[in-house]
């Protein structure tokens, strides 16, 4: 059992934490209680819609309702969270767990959107070599509630015109590797009822390429984005050593080409650009025959260094170039903008530094809040 399934020392041992349970064991609750089953949904939509922190919230409960759920249950969320904002606009916020570890959660503004970067880990099971994520190794996978908690946590500090439109699962972690707990936070992020109401065409996820369950992001309904990187095993051999050695680049491929894409949507592909390691032309062309006949566009993500880094940003002039190539071959192809790297929020930058290196590098704008 992980330490955040146990109640925190502060709690009497058999205090339930209402924001952890699913809803089939909340409907459990209230047939203990001997109340009707749907006063489940009526609780999540509490937690969830009014991102309520205390029962007495609650007002549709009796007083004495609430006297009986305040006996059995909480209601424990991040409470501690220091944010860091970009020059750009960028805001990474970093939560406090319940354990004492850090959840980093980035919003990223851009065209009337406000997109969330939501981490699915405390560190990764992978081991990418461009990514600071993967030196800190796997602290422990996000439990659902946290996954959702990033999003309470970051509206609850937003301005009251300021929603939350898109959500990419991007930040620390391999999502797929915790597919159980993603799933579950999917649900309740989409749920139109009791849930956040998120629909799941604004969600996206990414995937360092575990092929075997591909299909059950299908079944969620939201997009997908496979983070490939290289264009020769033997290249994302050295790049993504753990998964490619799972999952092969000619295993992947097969997947996404079996991939039960609905109509009018279409796969995306990431491809981080190292200076003079993946950015040649040649990589260019090997790319667009990879992806050949794939309903796809491809996202190309100039590498943001980080201290210690061993890796380059290539430079504006190749990374055009790498991007012209693609497109001649008919293919849509963006380049992304990096936004938060000031503050160590853009793709890859999420992780743990030396404390020195961080304290010079992160000044928060609002610790504590
Ligand atoms: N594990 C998932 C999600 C987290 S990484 C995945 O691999 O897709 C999110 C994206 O950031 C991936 O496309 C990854 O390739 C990219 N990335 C990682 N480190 C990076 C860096 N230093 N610079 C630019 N992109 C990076």
């Amino acid at each position: 059992m992980r330490s955040n399934e146990q109640p925190s020392a502060a709690l009497p041992a058999a205090l339930i934490n209402l924001l952890a349970l699913d809803l089939p064991s909340a409907k459990r609750l209230m047939e203990k209680l001997g109340w009707p089953r749907y006063r489940a949904q009526q609780i999540f939509r509490w937690l969830h819609r009014r991102r309520v922190s205390d029962l007495a919230q609650m007002t549709d409960l009796s007083k004495t309702e609430r006297a009986r759920l305040r006996a059995i249950a909480r209601i424990e969320r991040i409470t501690e969270c220091q944010v860091f904002r970009s020059a750009d606009g960028t805001r990474k916020f970093l939560g406090r767990l319940e354990d004492g570890l850090t959840v980093e959660s980035v919003l990223i503004p851009d065209a009337g959107r406000l997109t969330l970067c939501l981490s699915t880990q405390v560190g990764c099971t992978l081991d990418c070599g461009f990514c600071l994520t993967g030196r800190m190794g796997l602290k422990r996978n996000l439990k659902a509630h946290e996954i959702v908690d990033q999003v309470l946590m970051v509206q609850d500090r937003l301005e009251a015109m300021e929603k939350v439109t898109n959500l990419v699962l991007m930040g620390m972690g391999e999502p797929l590797a915790n597919l159980d707990a993603v799933s579950d936070a999917i649900i309740r992020l989409t749920n139109t009822s009791w849930g956040l109401g998120i629909p799941a065409r604004r969600i996206t996820l990414s995937t360092a390429g575990l092929a075997s369950r591909l299909q059950d992001v299908a079944a969620l309904g939201i997009n997908l984005a496979i983070s490939l990187n290289a264009t020769t095993n033997a290249q994302r051999d050295r790049l993504m050593p753990a998964v490619n050695r799972l999952h092969p680049l000619n295993d992947l491929l097969a997947a996404c080409r079996h991939y039960p894409l609905p109509p009018r949507q279409r796969l995306t592909f990431e491809y981080v650009l190292l200076a003079g390691v993946n950015d040649t032309e040649q990589d260019a062309r090997r790319l667009t025959k990879l992806l050949n006949g794939l309903r796809c566009k491809v996202n190309l993500i100039p590498f943001n260094e980080f201290p210690g880094s061993p890796f380059r940003r290539p430079d504006e002039a190749s990374v055009l170039r790498f991007q012209s190539v693609v497109r001649r071959a008919g293919l849509d192809v963006f380049i992304r903008k990096s936004k938060g790297r000031d503050v160590l929020g853009a793709c890859g930058q999420l992780g743990d530094l030396p404390p020195s290196q961080e304290r010079a590098l992160l000044m928060p704008v609002g610790a504590g809040c």
